[in-house]
């Protein structure tokens, strides 16, 4: 079975606060609620291997960023990182660059600093999410069991009850969690590490976007995927899992429209 990056799998109970959604996302948006990753992180073997070293750096700074500990545009520094760590700069540094390369950080003339998206970005991490949300859930069809059902509708209705006691930190969580859960039943690597990347964009630009959108829509259009990955119908949850993203943009956008119009009160569901 495959391990997720957060030392998550598909059966096990996903560590409480280790992730929050990246549909509705709020100002307190971040893969791991409290910031510092690291009860949920990956722990490599701190052994003389450069890239365990690496990786550890990697995912420390990953979570600083998506914790927001790292603000969005705030300097990403080498040497502070590697004191914090207690490392020498060649890892942070190789750790960097992968942020980099996966446009978390971006390079500055002095050094780096952590990404600013737009509500452009946004959207265009959206487009990208749309079509992979609908080929994981396709993938996953024939994957479904009794198990593996049970699993899916304990997250829904966890997600059902979030959202009915309006507890936004909550119902992110399980949001991403069942979107997660379908990834991983779609056993495909490849898809799963890019979605990862996407949904880290999302994050990312939501922070610099402030949107938040509805739940109790989505909860609906939770069931509709719950309802054909039920049937093992991969047609069905594929459109339904591409519906989702694509009516979750729509409001995206009409709450972008709303608060550049309206007062500036921002709906928690
Ligand atoms: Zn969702």
């Amino acid at each position: 079975m495959r391990r997720y990056p957060e030392g998550y799998e598909i059966m096990a109970p996903m560590a409480e606060g280790s992730v929050t959604d990246v549909i509705g996302n709020d100002e307190s948006t971040a893969l791991r609620a409290d910031g510092s990753g690291a009860a949920s992180d990956p722990q490599p073997t701190l052994d003389s291997s450069g890239d365990s070293l690496t990786e550890a750096a990697y995912y420390r700074i990953r979570a600083m960023i998506l914790g927001g500990e790292l603000p969005i545009g705030g300097p990403v520094s080498v040497n502070a990182l590697a004191a914090t760590f207690g490392m020498s700069r060649s890892p942070v540094r190789s750790a960097v660059e992968r942020l980099t390369s996966e446009r978390l950080v971006r390079r500055t003339d002095g050094g780096a600093a952590v990404a600013a998206p737009n509500q452009h970005d946004l959207l265009d991490a959206l487009a990208v999410r749309a079509p992979l949300e609908g080929l994981a859930a396709r993938l996953a069809a024939p994957h479904i069991d009794d198990l593996t059902l049970a699993r899916l509708n304990e997250i829904h209705s966890r997600f059902v009850n979030a959202v009915n006691t309006e507890d936004p930190g909550n119902a992110r969580r399980t949001d991403l969690e069942f979107h997660q859960a379908i990834q991983i039943l779609s056993a495909n690597d490849c898809l799963i590490d890019t979605l990862e990347r996407v949904q880290m964009q999302v994050i990312l630009a939501a922070y610099s976007t402030a949107w938040t959108s509805s739940k109790r829509q989505a909860v609906l259009e939770h069931s509709r995927i719950l309802d054909a990955l039920a049937q093992q119908d991969g047609e069905s949850a594929e459109r339904a899992a591409i519906r989702h993203i694509h009516n979750l943009t729509g409001r995206v956008l009409d709450e972008w429209k709303r608060s550049a119009t309206a007062a500036p009160t921002r709906p928690r569901f």
